[in-house]
């Protein structure tokens, strides 16, 4: 599990700096909608989430390209500048609390902290340092504000704070306390490794999870906020689904994503796989080559007549002969050294002259000895510590005629040509004795090293080649024994390991591939995942703010309906529909102006219904209203068009007539009576209204002017209603008013 995680670190790093990229967009978008302090606040939040999830991203880069040292620094540096601005949100909404706190300048202190610690002891401890004072108390302190803000909320808007509050106190955990393992308390005891051996995941992932948690809450706070500013219940509605999808859609984008890269990374895995394998067999096929030649010729020495006299004690000719054909054997096969043993292991015949004891010196010397002795060819791998040379060296029985044992051929040969020949492979290998100890090796640094630990418990004695060696001390280069291919970790880097055991031998040949490329062709994947995102986030907000415009739009309508409505109510009567009281005022004051600026003439006819009350109280009252309404349809159509019809009140009716002088408006007047007198109002039949009207004098007031029609109005009734009085101008009161009637 612990592999697979750490195979996924890519996708992983990926997703928690998009997180983090993702609330640092959103928090934004929150200070652009919010005033003064809390802005400052928001915009560093913002800040935060932008600096963290690039500085994550960055990690990526350096999994991906490879490290250096000052490209290492660097993310420090960016990773403390996040965490200093995730500190200063907190400073600033505590502020905005009203709680009394330093300035920015607080903030110099643990950054100074964290490079005198880098200066001093190092890049990770810095990192440590900067998580533990900054990262730490950072998220603590904003987990507290996100509290305060949950127990200010209420609803949806309280459960996304609150949410938001245990998200920042987790993160203070997997960030602030889960550091790089450090030499120093605590960092020793709980650090990236304990995490991971524990839970079986790497620190990362729940990081990058914890991200999302921060970023889909914080979003929530937003979108809460921009329904609760538009209060609407639909956009409130939408909110919430739009919430419900955008998780899933990311989910189900995150999830494809991965799958993609898991599948091309998966293309290269094999690819490497199949290289590394390649590699492997041409090694092994270049090592074989250079051991058949000792191995034919061994057999051949063996078998060949002229060494027999050497152990049966010929005569002294027959033993040159013998050790003619060894030399010469030796000579062909390119070995360092052959020699002919006896039954009894004492050597007859060495190609340098040399005497050696079979069980002396060399135990394994003694091994191939008695294998070869009972009738089997035998091949050996022989290191030699003091000098650091590796031969081959093969032994092969010799028998007499009748088949019997007699003595042993063996030729060593060295293997210093195939090493030589071997620095020019580009890929690291290793040649390694049954205990995993390498012998041979293209990287200078890892030889004599153990490429695994040694298996507890195994029944293989402990490597004879390298006693005393002080590089057995070092770590093991592997965690454990690698049999055929694996992907692990190869001092701490991530490599595609392939051993292949060399002939019958328990030695065996390993190679590496480094996993970069891997990580190369995932970020392919990474990167389309990467658009797929934008494009949707970009499909989702644009989605957001139309339904938003189009509630906004609807509101706005909606509102302006109203005002309409309200408009009309207030200046009209809700009987007739005709204008009220409070229009004709304002109309009849905008004319008297006009009248006055122009110096046109302006009249006015004032009309009431001869005995309505004898209707009402025939009829009954709704009778009464229907005659009042079929007045007010019916009275317009005989008016001009920018003539102003009104009710005055119960069954009284006011017409302006602008640019119409009094007797002309008398004349109107009596057309209108005689047409109300002819038509036929249901189930009443005929209907008479009594009529007064004035001429505007200049510098006349509007209640002057009314009060003028009104009294002529009152004289057509006495006079016997269905009439027109036309009222004498102000100043001439005495002179008779003009009149008309049908009677
Ligand atoms: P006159 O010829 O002198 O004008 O007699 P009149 O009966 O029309 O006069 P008066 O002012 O005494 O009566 C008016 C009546 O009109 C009184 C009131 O009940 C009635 N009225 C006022 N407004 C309405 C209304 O909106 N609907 C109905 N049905 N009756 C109304
Ligand atoms: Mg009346
Ligand atoms: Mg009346």
């Amino acid at each position: 599990m612990a592999a697979f995680m750490s195979n996924q670190l890519d996708f992983i790093l990926f997703f928690y700096g998009l997180a983090f990229i993702l609330l640092g967009f959103t928090c934004f978008a929150i200070a652009r909608s919010t005033m003064g302090e809390r802005r400052t606040a928001w915009g560093t939040l913002a800040g935060f989430g932008l600096v963290h999830g690039l500085g994550e991203w960055l990690d990526l880069c350096a999994l991906i390209v490879g490290d250096r040292p000052a490209f290492a620094e660097m993310r420090t540096a960016v990773m403390t500048l996040s965490f200093v601005l995730l500190l200063d949100f907190a400073r600033l909404e505590a502020i905005g609390r009203g709680l009394r706190l330093p300035g920015r300048w607080i903030h110099v202190l643990p950054v100074t902290l964290v490079a005198l610690v880098g200066v001093a002891y190092g890049l990770t401890p810095a990192n440590v340092a900067a998580r533990y004072a900054i990262g730490f108390s950072g998220a603590l302190a904003t987990s507290l504000v996100f509290a305060s803000q949950a127990r200010g909320a209420s609803g949806a808007a309280k459960r996304f704070a609150a949410f938001a509050s245990a998200g920042f106190l987790l993160y203070a955990v997997a960030a602030g306390i889960v550091v790089p393992a450090a030499a120093f308390w605590p960092a020793n005891i709980v650090n990236y490794g304990v995490f991971s051996s524990l839970t079986g995941l790497p620190v990362q992932l729940v990081r990058g999870l914890l991200a999302c948690w921060l970023s889909f809450s914080i979003w929530g706070v937003f979108c809460q906020q921009i329904a609760a500013d538009m209060s609407s219940a639909r956009y409130t509605a939408y909110v919430r689904r739009h919430l419900a999808w955008t998780l899933v859609a990311m989910s189900a984008i995150l999830l494809c994503g991965w799958t993609l890269t898991e599948y091309l990374g998966g293309i290269y895995r094999r690819n490497v796989q199949q290289e590394a394998r390649a590699d492997i067999d041409l090694l092994a096929s270049r090592l074989a080559g250079e051991t058949a030649t000792v191995e034919g010729m061994v057999k051949a020495l063996a078998g060949s007549p002229s060494v027999l006299p050497l152990l049966q004690g010929a005569d002294a000719r027959d033993e040159d002969a013998g050790r003619a054909t060894l030399i010469l054997d030796v000579a062909s096969s390119g070995a360092r050294q052959g020699y002919l043993l006896d039954a009894s292991g004492a050597v007859v015949a060495a190609s340098d002259g040399r005497t050696i004891v079979a069980g002396g010196q060399d135990r394994s010397a003694a091994s191939y000895f008695r294998k070869s002795l009972s009738g089997q060819a035998d091949y050996q791998f022989v290191f030699d510590a003091a000098s650091g040379e590796l031969d081959y060296s093969a032994s092969y029985p010799i028998r007499e005629p009748d088949g019997k044992v007699v003595g042993v051929a063996v030729l060593t040969k060295s293997l210093e040509a195939f090493e030589t020949d071997l620095q020019q492979f580009d890929r690291p290998y290793f040649f390694a004795d049954p205990q995993g100890v390498v012998v041979m090796t293209n990287r200078p640094a890892a030889r004599l090293r153990h490429l695994w630990p040694v298996a507890t418990g195994s029944r293989s004695p402990p490597s004879p080649i390298v006693r005393g060696s002080a590089r057995l001390s070092d770590r093991p280069m592997l965690a454990k024994e690698v049999v055929d291919g694996n992907w692990t970790n190869v001092d701490d880097d991530r490599n595609y390991v392939r051993r292949r055991f060399v002939g019958e031998t328990q030695w065996s040949l390993v190679i590496l591939k480094p996993t970069r490329e891997i990580f190369a062709s995932r970020f392919l994947g990474i990167v389309i995942t990467l658009l797929v995102t934008i494009m949707a986030l970009i499909y989702m907000l644009g989605r957001g703010r139309w339904v938003q415009d189009e509630i906004e739009t609807g509101n706005r309508i909606r509102l302006q309906q109203q005002a309409i409505e309200l408009g009309l109510q207030a200046s009209t009567d809700p009987l007739t529909g005709l204008y009220n009281r409070l229009m004709l005022d304002k109309t009849l004051a905008d004319e008297i102006a006009r009248s006055d600026r122009y110096r046109t003439p302006l009249s006015l006819i004032l009309f009431d219904v001869d005995h309505f009350k004898r209707i009402n109280d025939s009829y009954g009252h709704p009778v009464g209203d229907k005659v009042l309404v079929h007045l007010s349809r019916f009275v317009p159509n005989l008016l001009r068009k920018n003539d102003f019809l009104a009710r005055w009140g119960g069954e009284e009716f006011l017409v302006l007539v602008p640019g119409v002088s009094g007797s002309m408006a008398f004349q109107a007047a009596d057309k209108l009576r005689d047409a109300i007198g002819q038509d036929v109002f249901g189930e009443v039949g005929s209907v008479t209204c009594s009529f007064g009207v004035a001429e505007y004098e200049a510098g006349e007031s509007a209640v002057e002017l009314i009060a003028r029609a009104d009294g002529a109005l009152y004289r057509a009734k006495a006079n016997g209603r269905n009439q027109v009085v036309l009222a004498p101008q102000p100043g001439m009161s005495h002179a008779a008013p003009a009149s008309a009637n049908s009677l």
